[in-house]
């Protein structure tokens, strides 16, 4: 009994010391304790406690003898880890190494620092942004619409082109200083929010400038007269840009363009000069077609050694204006109908001089390193962006439209059915927005977040397509029928691009999020690499010692930290005063998630070593468990951020509901596929200690979230905000908020007339199937209502059948025409609405 009592106290004792990760010295002395006490006691038998000591001493001696240690232990750990590390190219490695860490170090820590969170500023825009924002961002809204602009124009019209470069909207992220307007992020992010609520080819436009295009890479990388000569261009729109990286032969894996340059002397202006013979075929490019500019991605090799010993130099960035001898721009692509200009282009053997590279000749081979780092920025933009945006057009339309349109004498939106829809959709806008926030906050408190920006681009971009596409189930045939009409088609069509570019979402799931976020987030991983890539010895052991043994701690601390959080419920979670009470559990729970992924991402490295990178499904599942805690923790802050309004909680309390429960899908995924199955069976003990708590949001909050959707309110306002709606008579969005109006202020003045036709009092003989114009006139002669309120319950009816209508086209769809679009735009609808109906 004594020795059982003995072996429970040291078991227990062990696992404290393992959660609190003690170090060498506190695990040394515990056990020595432990072993005194056994042997004082009698519960250890003498000579079993003689065996104990001596193997306590084996250990605890090399254990805390650094230079014995490293001989025994890490060094020869080193070797076999020198021999599995997969061979990392240069390209690789620049493109793991490429950005910073922020927030996802903590995530991936096992005890996130949610002060760290909760200390982030909110962001805030200056006047002159605000001033932006509600101006000539609106103005250039108000100067196209996306019907016309596609199938009339087919491009955007000249004035609109001025205007954006007049404006300088491709200068959002050139400092002052170069002529551009200087933008924060969050400002440019809200920027491209509200255009993309309203036009995406407006948005692509004006994106691209902003994110890849050489701007960026020159305000970083240029050189002063480069920067000097480019940026003010670029910044008032003298130069249209591109960015020329993607080749028919590589697309994803980007660092295999086959595109060339060669070292060589050649002529510029007539002189001698050294520069490169470029090579190259280029396609998908945006802005190609009416570049001035062009940003070109290309591999440098130096056969002839005339700028060092290396043949093959690497990826280089260069700007070639398009009007140089032997740039041959392409025609267009149409990519889903979208009619921002892309399109292909190419050249060969066209002699550059070295000053056209980014940076000049100290940059050769430096492309690549620039490209992953102006990514990290710009990916975190742009596109969770654009997807916002239309994410934000598309549920406060469909929810207006779902509240207007009735069928079996019911708002579609209150069928439990059309709930369901509708409260993913709240919810993951909720979620989305405090995403982009979050990640812009990011790059403005001057980080690089690779991961993140990653995980923003990857999980807005398919939030936002799933939000499309529950809009166009709401909606039905009115989101089929393309026309002006239509509010959501464009978006359902065009959602796919942003899924496609600057990273393909499939391969940022699979290999990015965690591959490049279990090396720069875990505390030791991207150390050990190091220290194996070292090439002096002493340094090299000494730095895998400190690495490795810091991971072991590690590693024992989030085992025994997720088996007891799990076994508590993680009730015990010490989270900071200052949160919201309602939202303490999941800042627990999202601690628990921290632990676990920490404990499984080290299980699974350990355990599959370099294989683990082609084990795909299960890095892109431990990479949504990242992922889902990054969106979690934004929501969470922004819950915070907008003063923990009562209204919105729901869409607050869904969307962490959601993300849990699907992180849970992940853990249960990762665990259940795991190659070594009985490693599995422990995983998912000390994961799962008590089966798998998370459930999916309750029908109930579904139900509260979709209501906030149907109605105007503040909540909608916050939940849409910075959706572009115009004051003219035919944009649907418009027709829409004011159906949505009128349709509410109706509703008591239809339920009189209802009530009084039930009483007989409207008129004995009413004639089966009484219109509704034939109630109003009774109504109102019989007192039951005045004429005020006929005119709105008419005005209503007037508002909703132009809201439900579609547009129709002639029988050929204006093909015998001159031009199929302006045809197809000018038609005026066949059917009458229904007061044109009565008016007849
Ligand atoms: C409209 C549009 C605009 C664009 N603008 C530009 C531009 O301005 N400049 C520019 O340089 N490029 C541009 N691109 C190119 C874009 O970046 C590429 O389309 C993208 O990189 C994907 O390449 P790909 O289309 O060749 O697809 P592929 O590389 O053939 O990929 C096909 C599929 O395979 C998946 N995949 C590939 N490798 C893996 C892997 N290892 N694991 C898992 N899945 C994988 C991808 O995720 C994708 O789903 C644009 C593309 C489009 C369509």
């Amino acid at each position: 009994m004594l020795t059982l009592a003995w072996f429970v106290v040291v078991l227990v004792g062990a696992f404290a010391l393992a959660y609190i990760n003690a170090s060498g010295i506190v695990w040394s002395a515990g056990l020595a304790v432990a072993l005194a006490v056994g042997w004082g006691t009698q519960a250890v038998p003498e000579w079993l406690a003689l065996i104990f000591f001596v193997v306590f001493v084996l250990l605890a001696l090399p254990l805390n003898v650094p230079a014995l240690r490293r001989k025994l232990l890490s060094d020869p750990v080193l070797a076999a880890f020198r021999k599995v590390l997969p061979p990392m190219s240069q390209t690789e490695r620049e493109a793991i190494e490429a950005g910073t860490v922020w927030w996802d170090g903590e995530l991936f820590s096992g005890k996130p620092d949610w002060n760290k969170l909760l200390a982030a500023p909110r962001p805030t825009l200056t006047p002159d942004e605000q001033h932006f924002l509600d101006h000539e961002t609106e103005e250039l809204c108000a100067m196209v619409t996306d019907w016309e602009t596609t199938n009339v124009h087919r491009d955007l019209p000249p004035a609109v082109w001025q205007y954006i470069k007049d404006k300088g909207f491709w200068g959002m992220n050139i400092a002052k200083e170069y002529g551009g307007l200087g933008f924060s992020a969050y400002a440019h992010s809200q920027v491209m929010t509200k255009l993309s609520t309203h036009s995406g080819t407006v948005s692509v436009t004006v994106m691209v400038p902003n994110s890849l295009g050489p701007g960026e890479l020159l305000a970083h990388y240029g050189t002063e007269a480069q920067k000097r000569h480019y940026l003010p261009r670029l910044a008032k729109g003298l130069e249209i840009p591109c960015f020329a990286l993607t080749n028919p032969n590589a697309g994803s894996d980007a660092a295999a363009i086959p595109d060339y340059g060669i070292v060589c002397w050649g002529e510029h202006d007539g002189k001698r000069t050294l520069g490169l013979r470029v090579t190259w075929d280029k396609r998908y490019i945006t802005l190609g077609p009416v570049a001035t500019l062009l940003g070109l991605a290309f591999r440098a090799y130096d056969p002839d050694h005339l700028v060092g010993d290396k043949e093959d130099i690497g990826i280089t960035c260069a700007l070639i204006p398009t009007s140089h001898p032997g740039v041959a721009i392409g025609r267009r692509h149409l990519p889903l109908n979208a009619v921002f200009q892309n399109g292909p282009n190419w050249g060969k053997d066209v002699f550059i001089p070295m000053d056209w590279i980014i940076g000049g000749q100290p940059m050769l081979g430096r492309g690549w390193r620039m490209l992953m780092e102006c990514l990290a920025a710009g990916r975190g933009i742009s596109l969770p962006s654009s997807a916002t945006g239309m994410a934000k057009l598309a549920v406060r339309a469909t929810g207006g439209y779902a509240r207007v349109r009735t069928q079996f004498k019911t708002p579609i939106g209150k069928f439990e059915g059309i709930e369901e829809p509708l409260a993913r959709m709240g919810g993951n806008l909720y979620m989305m927005d405090a995403t982009r926030v979050l990640t812009t906050t990011a790059v403005d408190l001057g980080e690089k977040p690779a991961v993140l920006s990653g995980i923003a681009k990857l999980h807005l971009t398919e939030r936002g397509r799933q939000v499309v596409i529950d809009a166009m189930d709401v909606v039905g045939g009115k989101g089929i029928c393309m026309g002006p009409a239509n509010f959501v088609g464009a978006a359902y069509m065009q959602l796919p691009v942003a899924i496609t570019v600057e990273g393909a979402n499939i391969l940022t799931r699979s290999l990015i999020v965690f591959g490049q976020g279990a090396i720069r987030c875990h505390p030791y991983v991207l150390k050990e690499m190091e220290a194996a890539r070292a090439t002096d010895s002493v340094k090299a052991s000494t730095a895998f010692d400190a690495a490795l043994f810091g991971h072991i701690g590690f590693t024992l601390s989030n085992m025994a930290r997720t088996l007891v959080t799990g076994i508590t419920g993680s009730h015990f979670v010490r989270v900071p005063s200052a949160v919201a009470p309602e939202t303490r559990r999941y800042y627990q729970q999202l601690t628990r998630f921290s632990a676990a992924l920490a404990f499984l991402a080290d299980v699974s490295m350990g355990s599959l070593g370099g294989a683990l990178k082609r084990k795909e499904k299960l890095s892109a599942r431990l990479g949504d468990i990242l992922s889902l805690m990054y969106l979690c923790s934004a929501t969470l802050k922004r819950y915070e951020v907008e003063g923990r309004q009562p209204a919105d909680a729901p869409l607050m309390h869904w969307a962490i509901w959601d993300a849990m429960f699907k992180a849970q899908t992940a853990f249960e995924g990762v665990i259940s596929n795991f190659p070594n199955r009985a490693i599995a069976a422990v995983m998912r003990r000390i994961v799962f200690p008590l089966g798998r708590p998370y459930v999916v949001p309750s029908d109930k909050l579904g139900h509260e979230v979709a209501k906030l959707l149907l109605e105007p309110s503040a909540t909608r306002d916050r939940l849409t905000a910075g959706v572009y709606i115009p004051e003219t008579d035919d944009n649907p969005l418009t027709l829409i908020e004011r159906a949505l109006a009128a349709t509410l202020a109706a509703e008591p003045v239809e339920a009189k007339i209802r009530a009084a036709a039930k009483e007989r009092r409207l008129d004995a003989k009413l004639p089966a199937g009484a219109g509704l114009d034939v109630l109003v006139e009774r109504a109102q002669t019989a007192g039951v209502i005045t004429v005020t309120e006929g005119v709105a319950v008419l005005s209503a009816r007037d508002l909703t059948a132009k809201v439900i209508r579609v547009d129709d086209f002639p029988q050929d769809l204006g093909v015998s025409e001159a031009t199929l679009g302006a045809t197809m735009g000018a038609q005026p609808a066949s059917s009458p609405s229904v007061v044109q109906k009565v008016a007849a």
